[in-house]
């Protein structure tokens, strides 16, 4: 069974910003991913406020995140962690593929999508129903697709799905959007059309999407309109099962991990960083959370020395 200082549960910009951390302090590091590195970062279409880049897609900046991670740390992807456990002084990490014993952990892990849960979305998932316009976008050119949410990711997506070439609405439930003023700008620069007011009730179609049901919750209204595709950014979920497994504590206000300031879980030498804590689910702010916690991870480790 292979040794670590530290294992870091997933590869989003807080997973490998901890492992760039961790590896250059010495840590022997391992990073484990369950999909492919990069986590809902790549979903990112366009990010205008990560510090010396004017405007930078996630998909790029995770590419470069990764190669100089690679130089500090090795990096399994496709590798389900199913539980960690305490063996004595060490962490016992299973995985789909094997166990490791670390020293310390990072989980990582992130945050999943909320679902609108209305009839038709699981059914026309990827028959017209997404969550990633960056990934599904392009299927769509020159079609008609609503995107659901007032959020920024709502906005970022709309704004993707304009600028490509796709014919894309807003449908949000209130008159105010949630999204940044600069994001509202854009919306409104483009000319994005915003349905306000407006509950998305039902997909409907046949083999694709062909149409939503939209309740105007002011006029108490309901109207049915035709559409190619919806992509659904209602919010997220943090992704918690394997810290509650472990018996991390969680807000369960929130549904995040508890950490101090130097990003310490109740558990020793068990740390966390990224959207799974009670950060804003900003890229730089995962960044920062991941350094710290690998920063963490050495004093408590070298203090027990
Ligand atoms: P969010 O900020 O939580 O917004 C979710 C949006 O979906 C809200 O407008 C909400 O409406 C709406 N919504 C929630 N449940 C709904 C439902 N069942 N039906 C219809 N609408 C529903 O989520 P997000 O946009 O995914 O962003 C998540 C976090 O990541 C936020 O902290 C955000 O700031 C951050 N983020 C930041 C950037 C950036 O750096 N610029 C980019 C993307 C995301 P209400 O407004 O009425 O509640």
């Amino acid at each position: 069974m292979d040794n670590y200082d530290m294992v870091i549960i997933g590869s989003g910009p807080a997973g490998l910003t901890a492992a760039i951390y961790s590896g250059r302090q010495n840590f022997k590091t391992l990073v484990l991913e369950k999909a492919l590195v990069g986590g809902t970062g790549l979903m990112v279409p366009l990010m205008e406020n990560y510090p010396g880049f004017d405007m930078i897609s996630g998909r790029k900046l995770i590419e470069l995140m990764k190669t100089q991670t690679m130089k500090h740390a090795e990096i399994k992807e496709l590798e389900e962690v199913q539980k960690v456990e305490y063996n004595e002084e060490l962490l016992r990490v299973s995985t789909t593929k094997g166990n490791y014993m670390s020293k310390s952990v990072i989980l990582a892990t992130g945050s999943k999508h909320r679902f609108l849960n209305v009839p038709g979305e699981a059914e026309f998932l990827g028959r017209g129903v997404s969550y990633c316009a960056t990934c599904d976008g392009p299927l769509f050119v020159g079609r008609r697709v609503l995107v659901v949410g007032g959020g920024n990711s709502a906005a970022q997506q709309a704004i993707y799905l304009d600028s490509i070439g796709v014919l894309v609405a807003m449908v949000h439930r209130r008159n105010e959007l949630r999204a940044e003023i600069y994001l509202q700008k854009l919306l409104e620069d483009k000319d994005i059309p915003l349905i306000w007011n407006s509950e998305l009730k039902e997909i409907k179609g046949d083999q694709l999407v062909q149409s939503a049901v939209l309740y105007n919750n002011k006029t108490g209204k309901k109207e049915e309109v035709v559409t190619d595709g919806v992509f659904v950014a209602v919010g997220e979920i943090p992704s918690t099962q394997l810290a509650r497994d472990m018996g991390v504590e969680i807000d369960e206000h929130g549904g995040y991990i508890i950490t101090d300031k130097g990003q310490r879980t109740n558990l020793p030498r068990v740390y966390a960083a990224g959207d799974v804590t009670i950060g804003n689910n900003q890229w730089l702010i995962a960044c920062s959370e991941g350094a710290v916690a690998a920063l963490s991870a050495y004093q408590d480790i070298q203090i027990r020395k």
